[in-house]
């Protein structure tokens, strides 16, 4: 009885106490917002690059985000083109690309009548004079389709999460986004947000007046200072003796894109700064995340980041990665020599974070924009026998030519194959009065016979819904958007690409839906998380969806993750 007596009392006096206790955590969750939320993107990143050479790695950097962090370690974008700009805008937003509407980095304007690149913006000139692309020396080929030098966020369809934090704080929230490349900081700084990333015409960090009337005096002394002159005459050098490399033997693979003056082995040289490709050096080795970080403690110091109760958002896109990846392979001494390097980046930036701010207070996330394919050669090396793929002999192909003779006509059909569409001729098919639909279809039906070509999928197809609802159907769909997209959407065969990019021959190339090129890394690390691994695997869409629920703010408002609960709990 006197048990009894007392495990009632006991149990009305837990009921009585546990509205209390739930007050006061949710109070507690409510006020504890970090200072700081600081997302690092890394650009090419697959999700198990950081842990490839972790044994070579010091501390600070990789091992302190995957030691202290909540790790998820299968985490995929959803969706078909795994390009920058798709990436980057589903990060941000918590979107689809089919919501977001940022489908590549590339797509064909309507109203336009041409290809446009996602940020260009004719309405807002870069602040800079001088600092636009220039034609000639640009290897990006996405960059050169742009026809103005403007930038804007104005094509991302959706609020991303730096615009809600910034909507929720009535404009006071500090939001900045840098990149060596725009579309790596403008898409993440959002439509309220400072973007700024690196002329490679003129070696400064700049901006557009979308964001400024006139720079800051800060970021005018910065450039000033020409911060890229350090690396006059100087090269990029192996960290560590080559004999603690994996691939230490293998400096010079034949598939490595030649660059006259920076060569193919190390040490590379970046030249003189009277160079025109002296600033395209610096972005293809790991000086551009080094002059990226500069900047970024730039930004911090003058801005104030992380100083007061009003959380502030810094997003960091990291493009040496991506570009090393292209020139010399995932799987080169070079690639791996850079993530030594961005490893060191990372260390850097999370200790000065740590000074200013405290990793206490700053919620980090490091994710990627999209995962890397290994080299066709360097496979075939191993026994994986791959050949390029060529979308140029498709419309002469003959039975390209009897299709045509069936409509009626022998012009070119298919106009361009600018990845991942193929364009028909659009005006042609109307002069011959044919319908776009049945063209659409009898041409994919034809494409998706060549060799290389895994699926051929037509726009008007996903708009109707008449596409099977399996795994690479759902992730072409998924980045369907109708005014944007192209005519018939390619994926090729897993490990199969067009070496050409628009003339540049690149030793590899990302932007398939092939796990390889969705799989990217998924960290949450600081603000007192405690550590943990997640093998479920989870989408990218997750991210914004995340943040918000930690910050008791709306998600964006195009957001279809999934709040991951395991970083609430810690
Ligand atoms: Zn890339």
């Amino acid at each position: 009885m006197k048990t009894a007596t007392h495990s009632i009392k006991n149990t009305l006096s837990l009921l009585l106490s546990m509205p209390v206790i739930l007050a006061s955590s949710y109070t507690f969750a409510q006020t504890h917002k970090p200072k700081l939320v600081l997302q690092i993107t890394v650009d090419q990143l697959r999700g198990n690059m950081p842990t490839a050479y972790l044994d070579k790695m010091g501390k600070g950097g990789f091992k302190y985000l995957l030691n202290e962090g909540v790790v998820y370690k299968d985490a995929h974008h959803n969706h078909a083109n795994t390009e920058t700009i798709v990436g980057h805008a589903t990060l941000a937003t918590g979107a689809l690309p089919a919501v977001h509407g940022m489908i590549g980095n590339v797509w064909y304007d309507d109203k336009l009548q041409r290809l446009v690149y996602n940020v260009e913006d004719s309405k807002y000139p870069l602040l800079s004079a001088n600092a636009d692309v220039n034609q000639k020396t640009e290897i990006d080929p996405t960059q050169r389709t742009a026809k103005s030098s403007g930038r804007s966020p104005s094509n991302i369809q959706v609020s991303t999460f730096s615009d809600e934090l910034m909507i929720a704080s009535n404009g006071k929230a500090k939001v900045f986004g840098v990149s060596v490349k725009d579309r790596g900081a403008i898409s993440m700084a959002g439509h309220t947000g400072k973007a700024f990333w690196f002329s490679k015409k003129s070696g400064e960090f700049v901006t557009s007046e979308y964001y400024y009337d006139k720079y800051p005096e800060w970021v005018v002394s910065w450039n000033e200072a020409k911060p890229v002159k350090k690396y006059h005459n100087q090269t990029w050098k192996l960290t560590q003796p080559k004999t603690n490399y994996v691939f230490g033997k293998q400096d010079d693979q034949v598939w490595e894109t030649k660059f006259p003056g920076f060569g193919n082995t190390f040490p590379h040289q970046y030249g003189e700064m009277s160079n025109p490709y002296f600033n395209t050096f610096l972005t293809l080795s790991p000086a551009g995340d080094e002059l990226t970080l500069d900047f970024v403690k730039a930004v911090v110091n003058n801005e104030q980041l992380g100083q007061d109760d009003i959380t502030d958002y810094l997003s960091v896109s990291f493009s040496s990665t991506d570009y090393v990846g292209h020139i010399f392979g995932p799987s080169s001494l070079e690639a791996e020599d850079n993530m030594l390097r961005l490893d060191r980046t990372i260390a850097n930036l999370l200790k000065f974070i740590d000074k200013k701010v405290g990793l206490d207070n700053t919620l980090i996330v490091l994710s990627a924009d999209h995962g890397a394919a290994e080299v066709p050669a360097y496979l075939s090396t191993l026994g994986m026998k791959t050949e390029p793929v060529t979308p140029k002999t498709w419309d002469k192909s003959p039975s390209m030519q009897a299709l045509k003779k069936q409509f009626g006509f022998d012009e070119t059909l298919i106009k361009s194959y600018f990845h991942p569409y193929v364009y028909l001729d659009r005006d042609l098919i109307a002069r011959r009065k044919l319908s776009l639909e049945q063209v659409q279809k009898a041409v994919a039906l034809e494409v998706a016979k060549f060799d290389g070509v895994a699926l051929a999928v037509t726009s008007k197809d996903i708009e109707q819904g008449n596409t099977p609802q399996d795994y690479l159907h759902t992730l072409v769909a998924n980045n369907h958007s109708k005014n944007r997209s192209g005519d018939i959407y390619i994926v090729l065969e897993a490990h199969r690409f067009v070496a050409d990019m628009e003339g540049l021959t690149v030793a590899a190339t990302h932007g398939s839906p092939w796990g390889y090129d969705t799989f990217v890394p998924m960290i949450f690390a600081g603000f007192n998380l405690d550590d943990d691994i997640v093998y479920d695997r989870v989408s990218t869409t997750d991210i914004a969806v995340t943040l918000s629920a930690i910050l008791g703010i709306k998600a964006p408002s195009g957001a279809q993750g999934k709040v991951l609960k395991k970083v609430l709990d810690d």
